[in-house]
């Protein structure tokens, strides 16, 4: 399936809540959702009663697409969730925040996940010492993500830094802005992970 590259706004419309796909834009006035919160589309002030199979599909659809992944990669971080121990739900939302993609957004390096994804890509990023361009390289306590040297004046990057207060960086991060280094202190419980997701839908879509 090929990505989504249509306007970023309407997929927040549609999935009915703010995905944060947009950068800064998404915290300030401008946010789309904030102005217009119907459905994109010719029927779009309608938004019809859910079927319960509608829901499990659109909270499946809202968290990959917050993370930015595709159908064929998410199923199969869903598949590596159940072989661990514990609940499958919790471990599939741990297993989205260790990739470094988006540990490289979390610890404010890029504005979105879109954009750290692209700058993992390039290459801009080292684990541990070690250059990693694999946006899906999955992070492990005490891993340390530094920005490469040469990588230290790319403007994104500053001009993220300097707005990452606005949406602060999560407690199981710890960001050394000098530095321009980040340590994944310890992963993530339930509860630093966001409330708004209902990780069972997910679960009982994939078990039908
Ligand atoms: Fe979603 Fe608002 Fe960001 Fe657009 S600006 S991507 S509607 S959160």
């Amino acid at each position: 399936m090929a990505r989504y590259t249509d306007a970023s706004c309407r997929v927040c419309r549609r999935e009915n809540g703010k995905l944060f796909l947009k950068g800064d834009r998404c915290y300030g006035g401008k946010c789309a959702f904030d102005r217009r919160q119907t459905p994109p589309g010719m029927h779009g002030s309608r938004r019809g009663k859910a079927t319960n199979y509608g829901l499990m599909l659109r909270e499946k659809q809202k968290v990959k697409r917050s993370y930015g992944l595709q159908e064929k990669q998410f199923r199969a971080l869903f598949v590596k969730a159940e072989r661990q121990k514990g609940v499958t739900g919790g471990n599939l939302l741990v297993l989205l925040e260790r990739r470094l993609d988006n540990v490289v957004f979390r610890l404010g390096f890029a504005n979105s996940r879109n954009q750290a994804r692209q700058l993992v890509t390039h290459g801009h990023f080292r684990v541990n010492g070690r250059k990693v361009d694999i946006p899906s390289f999955l992070v492990k306590s005490g891993d340390v993500v530094a920005l490469r040297d040469k990588s230290k004046n790319v403007a994104v990057i500053k001009g993220a830094l300097d707005t990452v207060g606005r949406r602060g960086v999560p407690g199981w991060l710890e960001l050394n802005k000098e530095g321009l280094a980040g340590t994944l202190k310890d992963l993530p419980g339930r509860e630093e992970l966001s409330p708004t997701i209902n990780e069972q839908l997910i679960v009982e879509y994939y078990s039908k």
